[in-house]
């Protein structure tokens, strides 16, 4: 009881593990942690039979195990989760089978089934990234008596053990320390006389340090003890127990994305320098096999003890036995991937190697999970691990005919409260427009559904920049966005949030996709080339043609970046060549000068080259935010609270070049959608055909560049 409680309460240090090696007497130690369970069963009724309890170390004992006994086990990875405990968005208030740990537990079911031999780890990015999270942890703050509603399912799954993301970082360390029921030494943190409720599988970290006490913030690693079943030489199925070593690591990024919790209370090591420094302790403290849950993705540049993910250096530290990875968001293995960095010198993309090492990252959200196939033999003295005979794969929820697997219904039954509570806070509203805010006019000028996106990401960007990075601070910030619903699928395939209330779920609609904000520092002449891509949205219009002529061409509407800041102004002339349509560009009043510098707001897509963006390729980012484009609005409109037409939805950068036609140039846009042109002062516009005959609820537009 008393060792019981020394464990719970101490963080593990260095020195606990000096004073159980000056020991010198292993044989020991599995003795007294026997003798404390017992104690605790009879005094308590608590059971002890839990094998991942491991604040105490394994011994290396001999165990009477036949040479060239063989053992097959499973290592079962979830990763990058994001609180996507049911399939279910948020934002559309709708089911999504695409993701959600309800259906990945049927993943889960299936691999248990078939080998009782199986391990099941998750690798961080867990409880933050869906309204879920937020709810829990903003809105209606679990209690220090509650287990967080993904940990409940999670132990009702019986996770082994887990490792900490980035994002577990981002409701700061008195939540974190409080829903992982830890024990932080860190300043801030005042000391408690027990530990909340956490998950009931231990959290392993190795690289994040309480700058107070110079001790790694939670335990850098533990070592499970499994009862496995073998095959000995000579045919006989045996029990053997084996010990797995399960260390963690995280991005150093945290420092930046979030210093406003973790400046000067915590700190970060290099993946690499903690692997080796932790790992043959482990194996000294009896781990048989070594498993990394490394939350980051695979990168062969130079190594740096703060680089992002470093994945592919873990696999050069000797005794990790399989690499789980994530962060990045990637299936690995992937044969088809055109990542460049799957193709790097010892990375085996089809097989699932790095090094030599197997490593897995299972997509994330739910979509997928890592299934690492070990197979060992005990040479006499050890376990060896046969790489040949290990097999890597990632298994999706989703199959091969595109329809899912089944959610394990056990889920839902658990987080249905939290999970209810959530629906009622995304309806909330967070604020109010006194105009729709609609995309059906956005390809010829209607600003309603993407000014106010602007606003949030050239405020947060200019406000980081402020408090972070004064090396920028005298260059002008400016955001661009697109209309990502622009009826490629037809007349419902625009965004349409009404005006009056704004609820948290609208936010969706106004932005489509999980992007995160980046920024990046550009010249004019970038801005230029910039505009001229996005002007490919528009077919080369021959004014002298008297028979129709379609504006839009086929460069999709999400690549139809724009300005909406009255500093900045710009002509598109569709008649000139894709190329050479911008015209009159102009900043604060001047011609835009191809040499002064600007930092444009934009997302992760468009930043790292999406859409083939001259001068955008990742190398010119200087923020890469955590958060996504999604939540910066929500913010942004928190902050506003009364939006209006003529503070946030009609500041018009652009507008076409005045050419007169001979004929008809035609749009297509939703239905009945005249009235929306008219208020955003779109008075060029006309109908040609209510119906035009697509049977997709789109109409025929036909503009009057003369006006
Ligand atoms: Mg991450
Ligand atoms: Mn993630």
């Amino acid at each position: 009881m008393i060792y019981r409680k020394f464990f719970l309460l101490n963080a593990y240090t260095t020195k606990r593990i000096t004073m159980m090696k000056s020991t010198k007497n292993y044989q020991t130690i599995p003795t007294f942690k026997m003798t404390s369970c017992l104690v605790i069963a009879s005094l308590t009724l608590v059971g002890c039979n839990n094998d991942n309890d491991s604040d105490t170390f394994a011994t290396p004992t001999t165990p009477k195990v036949a040479t060239n006994t063989s053992l097959n086990f499973s290592i079962l990875e979830t990763s990058d989760l994001h609180n996507n405990v049911l399939s279910y968005d948020y934002y559309k208030l709708a089911e999504d089978k695409s993701l959600g740990l309800e259906r990945t537990a049927t993943l889960i079911n299936n691999a248990r089934s078939e080998s009782a031999n199986n391990v099941l780890f998750d690798n961080g990015d867990t409880i933050q990234g869906s309204a879920l999270g937020d709810y829990q942890a903003q809105i209606n703050p679990v209690k220090c008596d509650e287990t967080l509603g993904i940990y409940k399912v999670m132990n009702a799954l019986k996770f082994d053990a887990g490792t900490i993301g980035n994002h577990e970082f981002n409701y700061g360390l008195n939540y974190l320390n409080q829903v992982t029921g830890s024990q932080f030494n860190v300043d801030g943190i005042t000391a408690s006389p027990s530990a909340c409720q956490g998950p009931n599988f231990p959290l392993v970290l190795s690289n994040v340090y309480s700058t107070r006490n110079k001790q790694p913030l939670f335990k850098p690693y533990t070592i499970i003890t499994k009862t496995f079943t073998a095959t000995t030489p000579d045919g006989k199925t045996v029990s053997v127990p084996l010990h797995i070593g399960v260390i963690g690591f995280t991005t150093p990024g945290i420092m930046q994305w979030d210093k406003k919790w973790l400046d000067g209370k915590v700190y970060t090591q290099g993946a690499k320098e903690m692997a080796e420094k932790y790992v043959p302790e482990m194996r000294a403290n009896g781990a048989d096999v070594v498993v990394a849950l490394s939350h980051g993705g695979i990168d062969n540049s130079p190594y740096s003890p703060t680089m992002e993910n470093a994945s592919y250096y873990l696999s050069q530290v000797a005794g990790i036995d399989a690499i789980l990875m994530g962060h990045t968001h990637q299936v690995f293995p992937d044969a088809k991937s055109t990542d460049t960095r799957f193709n790097a010198t010892g990375v085996d993309k089809v097989n699932g190697f790095i090094n030599n090492v197997p490593a897995v990252m299972p997509s994330f959200w739910g979509k997928g999970l890592g299934v690492i196939k070990l197979n060992l033999t005990f040479d006499g003295q050890k376990w060896v691990v046969n790489k040949p005979n290990t097999k890597v794969e990632v298994r999706t929820i989703q199959n091969a005919d595109k329809s899912f697997v089944a959610v394990d219904p056990q889920v839902g039954q658990l987080i249905n409260a939290e999970h209810q509570a959530t629906i009622n806070y995304v309806k909330t509203p967070i604020g109010s427009a006194d105009f729709d805010m609609t995309s059906y006019f956005a390809d010829v000028g209607d600003v309603s559904a993407i000014q106010v996106v602007n606003q949030a990401q050239a405020k947060y960007i200019s406000d980081y920049i402020q408090a972070n990075l004064p090396q920028y601070k005298a260059i002008p910030v400016l955001s661009v966005s697109a209309p990502f619903k622009s009826g490629f699928a037809g007349g419902n395939d625009y965004t349409d949030v009404k005006r009056g209330n704004i609820a948290i779920n609208n936010a969706a609609d106004l932005y489509l996709y999980p992007n995160t904000v980046q920024a990046v520092k550009v010249k004019g002449s970038v801005i230029k080339a910039w505009l001229e891509t996005a002007a490919k949205r528009f077919n080369t219009i021959d004014p002298t043609l008297t028979t129709p002529q379609a504006l839009i061409s086929t460069f999709p509407g999400y690549n139809f970046d724009m300005f909406t800041d009255p500093n900045i102004h710009y002509e598109i002339d569709v008649t000139k060549p894709v190329g050479s349509r911008i015209i009159n560009l102009t900043y604060q009043g001047k011609p835009i000068d191809d040499n002064s510098d600007f930092i444009i707001a934009t997302n992760n897509y468009r930043a790292s080259g999406g859409g083939g963006f001259p001068g955008l390729d990742g190398s010119n980012v200087i923020y890469a935010s955590p958060d996504a484009n999604r939540d910066v609005l929500i913010n942004y409109i928190k902050s506003v609270k009364n939006l209006s037409l003529s503070n946030n939805g009609s500041s018009r950068s652009w507008q076409f070049a005045k050419v007169r036609t001979a004929g008809a140039v035609t749009f297509k846009s939703a239905a009945n959608k005249i009235a929306i042109a008219q208020t955003a002062g779109l008075t060029n516009i006309s109908v040609l055909n209510n119906d035009d005959g697509s049977n997709k609820g789109l109409a025929d537009y036909a503009i009057d560049l003369s006006k």
